[in-house]
């Protein structure tokens, strides 16, 4: 089971080599260990982004560094990505937020000019893609089948790569670096996907374009239904990419008559669940505050959208009355 839904993710989104493991944040953990990363080594990647990413970069004895985000996609910023570069820098690693890529096309050509290694952190973005390029196969992919993301297997993750030797790293680590039985190569772990997760997961890639259009219906409602709200931006989907709508994300703006709380809390009232992904920027907090592998770099984008960002339902099971419930409430917020 494990080894057809690998081979059924490598067909869907056109990839050489998927490597199942038991969650997203040990995919992202494995990933950075292929590159085998030493203390004061520097990873660069978005400060508004799940905690994971964060956590997974210093499991790896890795530094994190944070290049700010553009407002538009959310994602981390190319141009300031390249601004984050020095020698010390070993890995990029964008998240594709929501359910779109990043600037992938920049970003890879950057990584290629300064011979840096791509860890995209996919675990919202399972069949995105940017000019028909999926999300995944720019770099190392990691997404997480945990139980509210598009793809579930409960808890899982896939690690994808068209490189032969990563890939061969990547199933070494998985099984405590062990190559045939009691032959090890490496120090590894136990990052196995057991075939029940797997086939949880399996019948869901056959429908799952369906259940993407049916998100792509509710965003493409929603935003209809809000486009006369001059005090909220709606999210959107950029050109070229195809957005996968893990979360429908809105933006109150500065001068918006509410803030982005008083709308949760109305939304409660009225019924309707809402949530603020991500409510701070992932470094600002008190655990990381004094630990000199998180550097505190300047985000002011990423710190205005955690305070002013709301995510309203979208997922295939809100239906038409829902919908309707849904902007109700958001109109009479104000
Ligand atoms: C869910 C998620 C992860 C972690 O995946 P798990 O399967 O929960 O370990 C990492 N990064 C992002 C952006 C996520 O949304």
């Amino acid at each position: 089971m494990v080894a057809r839904l690998e081979r059924e993710f490598a067909e869907m989104i056109g990839v050489r080599h998927v490597i199942a493991v038991n969650n997203g944040t040990t995919a992202l953990i494995a990933a950075l260990q292929a590159f085998d990363l030493q203390p004061g080594d520097e990873v660069v990647t978005s400060p508004f982004t799940f905690v994971a990413t964060l956590n997974a970069i210093l499991q790896a004895g890795a530094t994190a560094r944070f290049a700010d985000i553009t407002v538009d996609d959310f994602n981390v910023s190319a141009e300031l990505i390249e601004e984050r570069i020095n020698e010390r820098t070993k890995v990029l690693m964008p998240v594709h937020l929501y359910g779109q890529t990043a600037a992938m096309s920049e970003i890879s050509t950057i990584a290629n000019e300064h011979g840096l290694g791509i860890v995209e952190d996919a675990a919202q973005a399972h069949g995105a893609s940017l000019d028909g390029k999926h999300a995944g196969t720019w770099g190392v992919g990691c997404f997480s089948l945990y139980a509210t993301k598009n793809l579930t297997s409960g808890e899982g993750g896939l690690i994808t790569t068209d490189d032969d030797d990563i890939a061969d790293r990547l199933r070494l680590l998985r099984n405590q670096g062990m190559r045939a039985r009691y032959q090890y190569e490496m120090a590894g772990n136990n990052y196995r996907m057991t075939d029940l997760q797997a086939a949880v997961c399996i019948p869901q890639l056959s429908t799952y374009d369906a259940n993407v259009a049916a998100r792509q219906h509710n965003a493409d409602h929603l935003g209809e239904a809000f486009a006369d709200l001059d005090w909220l931006t709606t999210p959107a989907q950029l050109p070229g990419r195809r957005h996968v709508w893990h979360q429908y994300t809105v933006l109150l703006d500065d001068d918006a008559p509410i803030t982005r709380d008083e709308l949760a809390a109305h939304l409660e009232r009225q019924g309707v669940g809402s949530g603020a992904y991500y409510p701070r920027i992932v470094s600002d907090y008190d655990c990381y505050r004094n630990d000199d592998r998180v550097r505190p770099d300047p985000v002011p984008v990423a710190e205005s959208v955690a305070s002013r960002c709301l995510s309203l339902p979208v997922h295939p099971g809100v239906d038409e009355p829902q919908l309707d419930t849904i902007t109700a409430a958001v109109r009479s917020a104000v």
